[in-house]
């Protein structure tokens, strides 16, 4: 299940594509024009954002281009919606960091399918894959992680951060970043919250041995790190 936000001013296409997506599984927002798009991502990273291209004020491929050019937004997946078709148009839209755009009118099934793409490619966190790194497995759809054979038993924070750091094994994630991605709310958490579920994590993995994947980078973060592989 991602989280979605619509930017779309026109009620019956953010209906129509909330409608779809919410059946699909996913927790979606939706909001009617750039500045409330902005807001909302301020206060929550969604996982994926249905940017509407021609909106009242200030268009959506505006925003796209607002949002790429901040470190913290540059990652964030968007599907730009455009009646504009004209394929100068298209190019302008992926220049300004659109991942993918859909032409209205759109079938429901073609949305779902793009969607999901971009979300296995930019978010992959964000569907329900299993993960394997090492002799860690990781199960989102039946909440289990083992270590081998054996179960490995995790509350819910320290399974979402786990989720995390194990689809992206090797790469350092700031506090900030984990907050935003994993507890989806970098602004009145603390970012000492992260160290607290880190070291639970961690009590976890002990009996397995897998605790010191979990790796503190001095000055920078968290990472997961792939084991060496044994050599004979
Ligand atoms: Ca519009």
């Amino acid at each position: 299940m991602a989280k979605i936000l619509i930017v779309e001013d026109e009620p019956a296409i953010a209906e129509l594509v909330a409608l779809n997506l919410r059946h699909d599984g996913h927790d979606v927002e939706a909001v009617a024009d750039a500045d409330a798009a902005v807001e909302r991502v301020r206060a929550a990273l969604p996982d994926l954002v249905v940017l509407d291209w021609m909106l009242p004020g200030e268009s959506g491929l505006s925003l796209a281009r607002r949002w790429r050019a901040e470190p913290r937004t540059r990652e964030l997946p968007i599907v730009m919606l455009t009646a504009r078709a004209e394929e100068r148009d298209l190019v302008q839209g992926l220049d300004a960091g659109a991942d993918d755009y859909i032409g209205k009118p759109f079938s429901a099934a073609e949305l779902l399918a793009r969607i999901r793409s971009l979300l296995r490619r930019k978010a992959p966190e964000a569907l329900d894959v299993a993960v394997q790194v090492g002799r860690l497995r990781l199960d989102p759809g039946t909440m289990r992680v083992f270590a081998d054979a054996t179960q490995v038993h995790l509350g819910p924070t320290e399974f979402r951060l786990l989720r995390f750091l194990m689809t992206y094994p090797e790469r350092v994630h700031s506090r900030a970043q984990l907050l935003d991605r994993v507890w989806g709310d970098h602004v009145f958490i603390e970012e000492r919250t992260v160290d607290v579920h880190v070291k639970r994590l961690r009590d976890s993995l002990q009996a397995s041995g897998c605790a010191t994947m979990i790796e503190t980078v001095r000055g920078a973060g968290y990472r997961l790190a792939r084991p060496a592989p044994v050599s004979a």
